[in-house]
């Protein structure tokens, strides 16, 4: 086993390969305080990538409701049971183990391949709440009955425990953008990357034999253009970007800014190990103890900061401009009125106002010599 360096973890940990990086990493922002389950997202990614024969049960973009939701049934719970005391210090560095390490002799990632029944119910636990609602009750502010929606596709992980399982390298991390692919010509279908990816992100196709997981929709990436999921997103909750460098973090770069800067988003159970480059805003309402396992010990303060963003124009400008272009933005400015966004060259993409504009139209229209009903 090779050491490398966890920046998420804020420690070195053990990996089977050495460190390399790509030269751009792929990344994602999710807000999961803006997302309605409307599965628009997994819609748009079934028919355009898994509708074939065999995809059945694959979905690379799945939204569960936390916490009884899950696809498959209970991926978290039985990879966290792998781990043992998943304990962080007061400065933030993890001190229990990841799945590449304490591993038996012979193994590479510890992990779990869940049966085929829990593939069955892509929907279970849907809108099941934690806690009971008493009969006639109404909405009244924040309450202890809670839940939300966890939009989840594969993370295209800096450490990707599918490609560490591997026995036939046929997973491979893209060098020009860091997205995790497999090479279904070399793919013999043993499903080890099944077992070993933690999140359950590659799937079993028992038609052609062979695995499959989320492309990044790399035909858009390489156009400039954001993933399918995240352009059809109905509640604006995700951007897709590129992070740089982790001990460089850039001003501009709207990624950067929310991860690295502002460090808002959090990566989901990053005691596995594997660096996650989906970046979520853990929701506000729910209590914390249940947060802290999912998304870390800063948990608090990052939701202290989301709470008071309307103060922070750099930050604010970075959340307008989610879901208002389909184009990748490499960097943004936060103008007097605008967040306004840029392309790779420098191009500005997209320019959204902070405060929506109202437009009133008279009544009677002039011009039309008809009235508006719609108007006040
Ligand atoms: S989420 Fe799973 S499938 Fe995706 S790169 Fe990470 S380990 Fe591999
Ligand atoms: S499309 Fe967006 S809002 Fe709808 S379920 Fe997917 S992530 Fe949530």
């Amino acid at each position: 086993m090779a050491k490398v360096n966890n920046w998420q973890l804020k420690r070195e940990m053990e990996y089977p390969y050495e460190e390399v990086k790509p030269k751009k990493q792929i990344a994602y922002v999710f807000d999961t305080n803006k997302c309605i389950a409307c599965q628009t997202c997994t819609v748009a990614c079934k028919t355009t990538w898994t509708a074939g024969k065999g995809e059945e049960t694959i979905f690379f973009n799945n939204v569960e409701t936390k916490p009884y939701g899950g696809y498959p049934q209970k991926w978290d719970l039985n990879t966290l049971k792998e781990l043992d005391d998943q304990q962080w210090d007061g400065k933030g560095v993890y001190k229990g183990s990841t799945i590449f390490e304490n591993t038996a002799p012979g193994e590479r990632v510890k992990g779990w391949r869940p049966p085929e029944r829990n593939y069955a119910f892509p929907n279970i636990g849907e809108d099941e709440v934690m806690g009971t609602m008493e009969k006639g009750a109404f909405f009244n502010g924040i309450h202890d009955t809670w839940m939300f929606y966890l939009a989840r596709i594969c993370n295209h992980c800096s450490y990707p425990a599918c490609l560490a399982a591997c026995p036939r390298k046929a997973i491979y991390k893209r060098d020009e953008d860091g997205i995790v692919l497999i090479d279904q010509s070399r793919c013999r279908g043993y499903k080890e990357c099944v077992k070993a990816c933690p999140y359950k992100k590659t799937f079993f196709n028992m038609v052609t034999r062979v695995s499959e997981k989320c492309i990044g929709c790399y035909p858009l990436i390489e156009k400039g253009e954001q993933p399918r999921c995240v352009t059809t997103c109905i509640g604006k909750i995700r951007m897709q970007g590129f992070m740089e460098d982790a001990k460089e973090p850039r001003k501009d770069n709207p990624i950067d800014m929310i991860v690295r800067i502002r460090k808002i988003a959090l990566p989901l159970y990053s005691q596995y190990g594997t660096q996650p480059n989906v970046y979520y805003v853990p929701p506000i309402h729910v209590p914390f103890d249940f947060l802290h396992q999912m998304f870390g010990p800063t948990v608090e303060e990052t939701i202290r900061i989301y709470k008071n963003m309307k103060d922070d124009k750099e930050l604010l400008a970075a959340f307008m401009l989610f879901g208002n272009t389909n184009k990748i933005i490499h960097s943004y400015r936060a103008e007097e009125n605008h967040a306004v966004g840029f392309n790779e060259i420098g191009d500005e993409i997209v320019r959204v106002p902070y405060v929506e504009p109202v437009f009133k139209r008279p009544h009677w229209d002039e011009q039309l010599q008809t009235f508006h009903h719609n108007t006040p």
